[in-house]
């Protein structure tokens, strides 16, 4: 072992400070407290620097399925490591993305068999949004350049995708930066902006955005859609037979249906696709966080004939789809992706899945009568649960209270590791998490948000 690998907590704290910037984070107040330093992984669980043990409550963001360290996905990981470690897909091609692509085009959507490999979330979006403008153009409709959006709708982070996005405090930086889309009403109905009840409405946002699509036809290339739940937005759930209709939508003014299911993909929601629920197949699909249960950095873009075939012709007509990361396709990635698939059968994981979504909805149900507790919406093993500051009216809390972040701070001193989403308290375990780990990580967040708003 290396002398590096026992490096004392002190020191890659002070190491992290000195030289790590975190994501999302203020590093100011990141550098004002002693932080956890995870250095092992075991089932749903993560172990820090001092042996302290917190249960997964987000799956590592939202990416790990079967656990940490599964011993499976190790030894696909460690046998492909021993073959070849990376070769490119520029030019050559590689058999672990082969073998993927093969066995995901038997679990995808009937007719998305064509896959486009990349390496995050966020490329796999800029990917089907440049895939669907060039579409357009190859069809002869190069003036079909906008997309429609949706309100609290997240893509990812690079400029492509969070001009897609919804989301207003990512926007006002980078507004300068970005190109403008179709913004429409998203089906929040905790906090319809139509202010309609979901117990009487007739989804009224669903006509916006057929209004939408009706004033610009012939302008719009795509929509982009989170199927059945906004994650980031809050982990907001769309009304059954929403998603449906949104497909129709698109089918009737001809234009292209762009499924971001990069959070709901691999089972997350009780089905291995979101887009199963309601027998929708859309035209251009991205798929990530889940692919390789969490192990290492992969994602798709994945359509059918009509997309791919538009741009099939001789090299001079210029309809080569120019577009290419350097670690497309990485086998180690692919690997694990696959065994990752083979556990999915071998566990029988999304029957498996069944009790625990059925025990969380009546965890939820529970959450429902805390003081401070406005809804709870719930997908599959994905559910949020959102504090206001009067029950009442929903009066939200003032941001600034930080009140989801102080929830999970307590949670944490109970050893559960979660992130909030503003003041929504997020659940999205591991897909293997036990029952009896499930009830722990609701007992621990009931506790903790009674701690903080009580
Ligand atoms: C996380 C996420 C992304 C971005 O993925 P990255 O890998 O973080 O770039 C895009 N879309 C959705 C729905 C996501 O949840």
């Amino acid at each position: 072992m290396s002398v590096l690998n026992s490096i004392s907590t002190e020191q890659l704290r002070q190491w992290d400070k000195r030289h790590v910037w975190h994501p999302f984070t203020q590093m100011q107040e990141w550098d004002r407290d002693d932080q956890i330093i995870i250095v092992k992984g075991e089932g749903c669980w993560l172990i820090d620097s001092d042996g302290k043990r917190y249960l997964d409550g987000v799956a590592s963001m939202w990416t790990n399925v079967h656990g940490h360290c599964r011993r499976e996905l190790n030894e696909a990981l460690k046998e492909q490591v021993d073959r070849l470690e990376h070769s490119t897909l520029l030019g050559l091609g590689s058999e672990q993305s082969i073998i993927l692509a093969a066995q995901l085009a038997k679990i995808t959507p009937h007719g998305l068999d064509r896959f486009f490999y990349s390496d995050n979330g966020s490329t796999a979006m800029e990917v089907a949004v440049k895939m669907a403008y060039q579409y357009q153009v190859h069809a002869g409709r190069p003036e079909r350049s906008r997309f429609i959006t949706f309100r609290n709708a997240y893509h990812g982070d690079t400029l492509g995708a969070v001009s897609v996005g919804g989301i207003d405090i990512y926007h006002t930086t980078f507004k300068p930066l970005m190109f403008d889309t179709l913004l429409a009403p998203a089906p929040y109905c905790y906090r319809c902006e139509l202010g309609c009840n979901r117990l009487s409405c007739n989804m009224e946002c669903i006509d916006s955005l057929e209004e939408i699509m009706k004033l610009n036809a012939g302008l719009v290339a795509g929509l982009v859609i989170e199927p059945l739940v906004q994650g980031a937005g809050g982990m907001i759930v769309q009304p059954e037979g929403f998603l449906r209709r949104v497909r129709d939508l698109c089918d009737r003014y001809d234009i292209l249906m762009i499924a971001d299911e990069v959070a709901t993909g691999f089972g997350r929601t009780g089905a291995m696709f979101a887009c199963n629920h309601e027998g929708v197949i859309p035209d251009i699909m991205a798929i990530s966080k889940g692919i390789a249960a969490g192990y290492l950095p992969l994602a798709a873009t994945v359509t059918g004939d009509k997309v791919y075939s538009a741009f099939l012709g001789s090299y001079s007509e210029l309809k080569t789809f120019f577009h290419g990361h350097t670690f497309t396709g990485n086998p180690l990635a692919c690997a694990v992706a696959l065994k990752s698939l083979e556990l999915f059968q071998q566990d029988n994981l999304l029957a498996e899945l069944q009790p625990k979504i059925s025990r969380l909805k009546q965890r939820l149900d529970e959450c429902v009568l805390l003081s401070h507790v406005g809804n709870v919406r719930q997908c599959g093993l994905a559910a949020g649960i959102e504090l206001v500051e009067n029950k009442e009216t929903g009066a939200p809390y003032p941001w600034e209270e930080q009140i989801g972040i102080r929830v999970c701070l307590e949670a944490r001193k109970r050893g559960v590791f979660s992130r909030p989403l503003g003041n929504t308290i997020v659940i999205f375990p591991p897909l293997v998490i036990s029952v009896s780990e499930l009830d722990m990580l609701m007992n621990v967040l009931q506790e903790s948000i009674r701690v903080v708003t009580e």
